[in-house]
């Protein structure tokens, strides 16, 4: 999955496919500092889950090392060993929820766990007894998601079955947030004060306070009562915004560009049908270039009829539905040739296409367009 920077075969930058995303690490390091300015004194925890959000698990992964960040979050086991076998040496804490026979992997490199029950707490203690070791875990309280951890009403119990495991090391205490990216901050401020009850267990019983971490992007942008310990930036990290509703009281830019090349050019015919299903047909002669990309690039199909790209700092539509490796875009009277550069999402002059306006193309999230960009297309970083 997340291993390919670029093919492993290809190491020259002429052979490396030009439909490929390209990611600007200077950018990506100010998003990283803006973010760590804005919140400071917490620590911060950059997420790089889903191929660090289509950017490059290990790359990115590096580049946060390199900037001193305190830790990194990914959602999966495999993330993170992939991440140690790579020399990431800094806190991994793996997010996702845990089956009992993958602890000695997690202890074995090294990674923290989420603990989200009482019965995997003593299956982490169990293991770490055998293998001689102390766990390092992070303990999840679900204050009103319902997806994993322990209910902030039944937590209690919980926090005395974990001090109570003295093969574990209880680095942190977290929740997740179900919609701090509304303007609308009523149920953030509830999952708020949920998690400020639980904590109570701590106080009550004289036992230091385990780092403690609630806020996402979105409520880093508008919550700092939120910050706690420790934040956790996804997507605001990458430069983009985790709604259109949210102020954006920290600067960030995209870090990507996605980009192609024009690899065909020709005249279309007024009534001649381009691309699967016959779904469009100009009325009159146009001109159209074909582009290499599609579907199986993370080019979502349901983005047909409404996408638009830039060419020589022009916006087209393109045409047709989306197949799986080419697309069409009708240049009307324009000029473009083969070679000539082609934008996804991206800046090319003053103008600009951004993952927000493929999420609404696609009927999506700026999220899922982002994780869905394929491993097929090579990533390039510029320093
Ligand atoms: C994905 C995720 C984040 C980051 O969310 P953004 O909205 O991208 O900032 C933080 N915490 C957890 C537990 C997550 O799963």
């Amino acid at each position: 999955m997340a291993n390919t920077i670029n093919h492993p075969t290809m190491g020259v930058d002429e052979i490396i496919r030009p439909t490929r995303m390209e990611i600007d690490l200077k950018i990506l390091s100010d998003n990283f500092n803006k973010i760590k300015k804005f919140v400071s004194p917490a620590k911060i925890m950059p997420i790089l889950k889903a191929n660090a959000y289509g950017h490059g698990l290990v790359r990115v992964a590096q580049l946060m090392q390199e900037l001193k960040s305190d830790c990194i979050g990914v959602a999966v086991l495999e993330e993170g060993i992939l991440l140690r076998e790579q020399g990431i040496t800094i806190p991994i804490l793996v997010l996702g929820g845990i089956w009992g026979n993958q602890i000695p992997l997690f202890l074995k490199h090294d990674l923290t766990i989420t603990a989200s029950s009482i019965g995997k707490l003593n299956q982490i203690d169990e293991f770490a007894l055998q293998m001689k070791t102390k766990a390092k875990v992070h303990l999840k309280i679900d204050t009103g998601m319902e997806r994993i951890g322990v209910h902030y009403y039944t937590a209690e119990k919980f926090l005395g079955a974990a001090v109570k495991c003295t093969n574990i090391r209880i680095d942190g205490i977290y929740s997740h947030l179900a919609n701090s990216e509304l303007k609308d901050t009523s149920y953030t401020r509830i999952q708020l004060e949920r998690f400020y009850d639980v904590l109570k267990f701590f106080e009550k019983h004289s036992i230091e306070m385990p780092l403690r971490h609630i806020a996402n992007s979105g409520a880093i942008l508008q919550m700092p009562e939120a910050n706690l310990d420790m934040v956790r930036p996804g997507i605001l990290l990458y430069g983009v915004y985790p709604s259109q509703e949210i102020p954006q009281t920290i600067k960030v830019h995209p870090a990507l560009t996605w980009k192609s090349l024009v690899v065909y050019f020709k005249i279309i015919k007024a009534g001649h049908p381009v691309g699967y299903g016959l779904t469009w047909k100009p009325e009159h002669d146009i001109r159209a270039v074909t582009v290499p990309l599609g579907y199986g690039d993370g080019y979502l199909r349901s983005m047909s009829h409404k996408a638009e790209v830039l060419i020589r700092g022009k916006r087209y539509p393109v045409v047709g539905s989306i197949s799986m490796d080419q697309i069409v875009v009708n240049i009307e009277n324009d000029s473009a040739f083969n070679g000539d550069e082609v934008i996804l999402i991206g800046r090319d002059g003053s103008a600009e296409i951004t993952v927000e306006e493929l999420a609404d193309w696609a009927g999506t999230i700026p999220y899922e367009i982002l994780t869905n960009i394929n491993t097929r297309v090579p990533r390039v970083y510029l320093k």
